[in-house]
């Protein structure tokens, strides 16, 4: 059964073995389903609880999961997907009010 991607609903959902978080600096492959049109990437259960759990033993957790997105393309500029457990955490809702800041090469958004 070929699972629907629930973000674009255009891709499928395909088992990924690659998909690469990095916490402070250390790196972590994990397993889960990659869409094939929109490139989310949806981390299994059992991997996302193991890299909390050894980001903990390092030391190195709660620190901010550094996620790899890609930004898509949307009638007047870039749209960047806030990740799923970010938008809960931290009760993001469309409309909500963000700021954003560039300092150097990074952006931070913060939501107000
Ligand atoms: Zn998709």
């Amino acid at each position: 059964m070929k699972k629907k991607c629930p973000i674009c609903e255009k891709g499928e959902l395909v088992k990924a073995e690659d998909i690469v978080s990095e916490i402070e600096g250390y790196v972590f492959v994990e397993r889960g389903e990659r869409c094939t049109a929109c490139g989310e990437e949806f981390i299994s259960e059992n991997d996302a609880q193991r890299t909390i759990s050894i980001a903990r033993k390092l030391g190195v957790w709660p620190e901010p999961l550094k996620l790899h997105r890609n930004l898509s393309k949307s009638g007047r500029g870039l749209v960047l997907r806030i990740p799923s457990d970010l938008e809960k955490g931290l009760k993001l809702k469309a409309g909500s009010h963000i700021s954003i800041s560039k300092i150097g090469h990074k952006i931070i958004i913060e939501p107000e």
